[in-house]
This record gives structure tokens, C-alpha cells and sequence, in this order.
């Protein structure tokens, strides 16, 4: 095996988890903590002002952390915003959007969605229609960046149409978050997902909610439909230091660390830079191999993620393993789409020149003609 796992290990060009800094990793050795001791409720707390920071959020907003990867967040954020008897309505064009509608279909919660193919936006005049035809929507939900084929979705013009309808918006922002721009509060976002181990560095195991000061009174308004991811009760006790369950201790220490290097980095907005660099290095990269971008040119794109059509005449699998062979991971593409793409994530740590290294890998698989 030319490659092992860890430091000097593969490069993750998977979309999280994405590759850490010694750092980060190396808070996993601080040591054990009782969770109900002061020194976690320090770290809690800090964590909360520590990512409001990040999205440059007033205190106003609530921090849910949660142990779980993104998607424990996501049911979380879903069982929390949609009272009994209402529907949510889900933007669905892509594998995130579907698994939205699929969280609230499997609690009882009625789904109205508007879907598009996945290289495609919303059509948002459908959208508005649906917002206003049906009294019973309770909520909207829409991904930011589709992981699925590194779509951004138009989240500014559709939070506008639930700000008209005057429902919260949900916004899955778990593989934008630290990799695309992200106003939170410019665009009134009510219930933001996210992950430690994408775009901020962090490992897996913790996701969090970021719930606005108005939507506040709509997590109060919800019965609990599930005792673990509660999020009335997440914010409630870890405002006070507090938590429900047991956390992933040594997890919440390494993105404490990931956040404060992103912090000393410059932020969000310089980490957004970053990726946009990254991106135009892997895109030109591969172009020039021959090797062709899945999304038609027109279509908005997120910095953290690049979907290319398989070249000719090699399979996924193949493609894969040679590029394992050299210490990169690239990933497949998801349901219908594997056979015909695979996906090159750019977040976590990593250097240009590991990337520019990347796509020389690339070429010595492809040739210079993306295998024709
Ligand atoms: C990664 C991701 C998730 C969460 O996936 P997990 O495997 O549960 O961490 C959710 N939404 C989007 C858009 C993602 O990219």
C-alpha cells in the first residue's frame, strides 16, 4: 500500500469528510472530560459564539449542536419548524433535497415539493405558485449547494418567496457553509444546517443548527416528535452550557481548534476565496485533460465541489482505483448519475500544489485527451 490513512495520507477529495490539520486532529488526544463538568460547558459555549462569529451572526441566533453527522441536523432542524397537522414544502433537485422531504415523510410530516432535474434550478414561478395555492405550508426547505452535482441552488430569490408567504426557510447549507458566500442574515435564512467536517475543518461527528431570532417562537410551537434530536431542547440546555445527551467530547474539542484556524485564516470570507482558487485550478485542470463538466456552463456552481462526465472508455471504478493507487479519493456520482460522472470535492485542508499535483495524477490516468 503505497498510502495509509493519516497525516501524510490520502487526500479526501470526497465531499467531507475532508482532509484536517494536525491540529484539529491532534485536539483528539487532549484527554477525557466528563461532559457535566465546567470545562465542557466553557467549550460549549464557546463553540456557539465561536460559529455565530463565523457567519458573522448576532447572539440573537441560536446554536444547536448535535452528535451526529449532517444529517442528524437535518431531521432536527425539519421535526422542529413544522407544526402538527401543516405540511413543509421542499425544494427537490438532488439527492439533499429528496432526503429533506424523506425526513419529514417518515414522521407524518405532508411533503408538497417542487422538483427539477438534477443539473437544473428550481422553477421558482412553480414554487411561488405552490406557496400561495396551499394555506397549509408551514415551512420551506431548499439545499444550498446540491452536493449531488455542485449545484448552487438560487437560495436568495426562493427565501424571498417564503419571506412573501411568510413561512421560515430551512436551508440545508451542510457543503456550502465556508466554501460558497452565505448571508444569513441579508437573505433571513431561519433554520441553517451544518457540519463540522466539511467546509470548516472539523472532524466528523457534530452538526449544529443555527436558528434566527423569529423562528425562536415556532421551535417553541412544535411538540417533540423525537427525544434525541429535539432542537427545543438542544437550545435550551446549551445556552446554558448544557446538553442533553452525551456529545462527542474530543469531536467538539477539534472543531473548537478548526474554528479558531479558520478564524486566525482570515474567516469565512477568506476561506470562500480560497475555495473559489481551488475550484479554478481543478476545472481548468481537468478541462484541459479533455475531461468535461457535468452542469451546462450557465449553471451556478459552488467552489466546494466539481461534477466531470467519466471519460471515454474507463469506468468509474477504474478511474477510482488509479487514482487511489497515487493517495487521491475522488467519489462517485450518486444514483442514476454513476455511471456517467464522478465528483472532485475541493474542501478540507489542502494546498494548491497538492491540487495542481492532483490533476497531474489525473492526467497520467486520463492522458491529455480525457481517454478518448
Ligand atoms: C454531506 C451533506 C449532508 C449530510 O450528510 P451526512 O453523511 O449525514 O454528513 C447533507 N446535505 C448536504 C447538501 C451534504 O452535502
Amino acid at each position: 500500500m503505497p498510502f495509509a490513512p493519516g497525516q501524510d495520507g490520502w487526500v479526501l477529495l470526497n465531499p467531507g469528510p475532508a482532509c484536517t490539520s494536525p491540529r484539529v486532529r491532534n485536539a483528539l488526544l487532549r484527554g477525557d472530560l466528563c461532559h457535566r463538568e465546567s470545562e465542557f460547558a466553557d467549550l460549549l459555549l464557546g463553540l456557539q459564539r465561536k460559529l455565530r462569529a463565523a457567519l458573522d451572526l448576532p447572539s440573537t441566533y441560536g446554536v444547536a449542536l448535535v452528535t451526529g453527522s449532517g444529517t442528524a441536523a437535518m431531521e432536527m432542524a425539519v421535526l422542529g419548524a413544522v407544526r402538527p397537522g401543516r405540511a413543509l414544502a421542499v425544494v427537490n433537485n438532488g439527492v439533499y433535497g429528496a432526503r429533506l422531504a424523506a425526513i419529514a415523510r417518515s414522521h407524518g410530516i405532508a411533503v408538497a415539493e417542487v422538483t427539477a432535474p438534477w443539473t437544473a434550478p428550481p422553477p421558482l414561478d412553480e414554487l411561488a405558485a405552490l406557496l400561495s395555492a396551499r394555506d397549509d405550508i408551514d415551512a420551506l426547505a431548499v439545499v444550498h449547494h446540491e452536493t449531488t452535482t455542485g449545484l448552487l441552488n438560487p437560495v436568495e430569490q426562493i427565501s424571498r418567496l417564503a419571506r412573501t408567504a411568510g413561512v421560515p426557510l430551512i436551508l440545508d447549507a451542510i457543503s456550502s457553509m465556508g466554501c460558497d458566500a452565505l448571508d444569513v442574515q441579508e437573505i433571513e435564512a431561519d433554520f441553517v444546517i451544518g457540519t463540522a467536517n466539511k467546509g470548516f475543518h472539523g472532524l466528523p461527528g457534530v452538526s449544529f443548527v443555527y436558528v434566527s431570532p423569529r423562528a425562536r417562537e415556532r421551535v417553541a410551537a412544535v411538540p417533540a416528535r423525537s427525544v434525541y434530536v429535539n432542537l427545543a431542547t438542544y437550545l435550551a440546555s446549551q445556552e446554558r452550557g448544557d446538553v442533553p445527551f452525551t456529545p462527542a467530547v474530543q469531536v467538539c474539542y477539534a472543531l473548537n481548534e478548526a474554528l479558531d484556524e479558520l478564524a486566525e485564516r482570515g474567516g469565512v470570507a477568506a476561506r470562500v476565496a480560497d475555495y473559489a482558487v481551488r475550484a479554478a485550478l481543478v476545472r481548468e485542470g481537468a478541462t484541459a485533460l479533455g475531461l468535461a463538466e457535468f452542469l451546462p456552463p450557465a449553471a451556478p456552481r459552488s467552489n466546494a465541489l466539481t461534477t466531470f462526465r467519466l471519460p471515454q472508455g474507463l469506468t468509474y471504478q477504474e478511474l477510482h482505483d488509479r487514482l487511489k493507487e497515487q493517495g487521491y479519493i475522488i467519489y462517485a456520482g450518486q444514483g442514476g448519475l454513476s455511471g456517467e460522472m464522478f465528483r472532485v470535492a475541493t474542501m478540507g485542508e489542502l494546498s494548491l500544489g497538492t491540487l495542481h499535483n492532483f490533476v497531474d495524477a489525473l492526467e497520467r490516468v486520463v492522458g491529455t485527451e480525457g481517454g478518448r
